[in-house]
């Protein structure tokens, strides 16, 4: 199987062959083609299985193809994951796999000044990254607003159980609309994660590996 067997757009081939990537990984062939098609996922992965590009490569491909004319202040897709470091990882994984589009993205946690986060925000851009404490600071102030982001992405929701941001994500959860794809990894699936999937998932395809 190749990345084009599963529905990925060329100039996104074209980044990931640059990078090497020759065959998509288990987690990515399974999860690819149902988030093309515009279905929720519930995703079952640690770190290592490649399952930044299995939700990576569908937003950019999904965001590429509706950008055509329209250039809204309001991001378009929303990524949560739990720690910094994770956030400015999956940063990097969307600029080197979106290099042959023109969307713009940006990354947003806490421990630093807020300053060149509310200028990308206000600039406007397409995707965020974001850490959920200081996501919630800047919606708070106003300074970003999910009322149009209809695409999700909860990474290590395990991880942002333990520690302690699964209010700040109901929140902001609640400020998106009704009507979106949304996705959920996760490493374990304890109840509190499972009962926060059938929350906010919407009949969603189960990956597991
Ligand atoms: P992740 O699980 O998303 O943290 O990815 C783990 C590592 O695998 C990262 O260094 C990726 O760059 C790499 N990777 C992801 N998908 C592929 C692939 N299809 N072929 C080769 N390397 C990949």
């Amino acid at each position: 199987v190749t990345f084009a067997d599963l529905g990925v757009a060329e100039p996104l081939c074209r980044a990931l062959a640059a990078n090497n990537y020759t065959n998509p990984t288990p987690i990515q062939a399974q999860a690819i083609p149902a988030l093309l098609e515009g279905r929720d996922l519930l995703g079952l992965a640690q770190t290592g299985t490649g399952k930044t590009a299995a939700f990576a490569l569908p937003i950019l491909q999904i965001l590429a193809a509706a950008n055509e004319k329209r250039q809204p202040k309001e991001a378009r897709a929303l990524i949560l994951a739990p720690t910094r470091e994770l956030a400015v990882q999956i940063s990097q994984s969307i600029e080197s796999y979106g290099k042959n589009f023109k969307l713009r993205h940006t990354v947003i946690f806490g421990g630093v000044n807020q300053f060149r986060q509310v200028k990308a925000m206000t600039a406007g851009v397409d995707i965020v990254v974001a850490t959920p404490g200081r996501l919630l600071d800047l919606m708070n102030q106003k300074h970003v607003n999910l009322s149009r982001t209809s695409l999700l992405v909860l990474d290590e929701a395990d991880r942002m159980l333990d520690m302690g941001f699964i209010r700040d994500v109901r929140k902001i959860i609640a400020a998106m609309p009704r009507q979106r794809q949304s996705l959920l990894f996760s490493a374990t699936m304890p109840s509190s994660i499972q009962h926060l999937a059938d929350e906010i998932l919407r009949e969603p395809v189960r990956v597991e590996v």
